[in-house]
């Protein structure tokens, strides 16, 4: 599906899917609501801005899922610590094996 816009010059310009999605998810990596204070760090309003929600959309439409950069909305900010899962795993395994709290 292709997508069209009028400019300014009444001009059309048309954009194919692959566009959009880039377009979409440029949006999405710079629009970034913050853990810390809820606001879009790219335009400063609440979050999430209306930029981040059209281009939410256009996934939505497609039925894709955006490309996912952890770390974008500063969670260290909230205190908030990136978890080895292979670690917790076995941290969880040798709890069982032990009798833990949850054996
Ligand atoms: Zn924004």
């Amino acid at each position: 599906m292709v997508s069209a816009e009028l400019n300014a010059n009444q001009e059309v310009r048309v954009y194919s899917e692959a566009q959009q999605l880039a377009t979409a998810q440029n949006v999405l990596d710079t629009h970034v609501t913050s853990s810390a204070t809820g606001r879009c760090l790219a335009c400063g309003v609440l979050g999430p801005c209306f930029r981040r929600e059209t281009a939410m959309a256009v996934y939505s439409v497609k039925r894709w899922l955006p490309r996912r950069i952890p770390g974008l909305s500063q969670p260290e900010r909230i205190g908030a610590r990136r978890v080895d899962l292979a670690k917790a795993a076995l941290r969880v395994g040798r709890m069982r094996l032990r009798g833990g709290p949850h054996a």
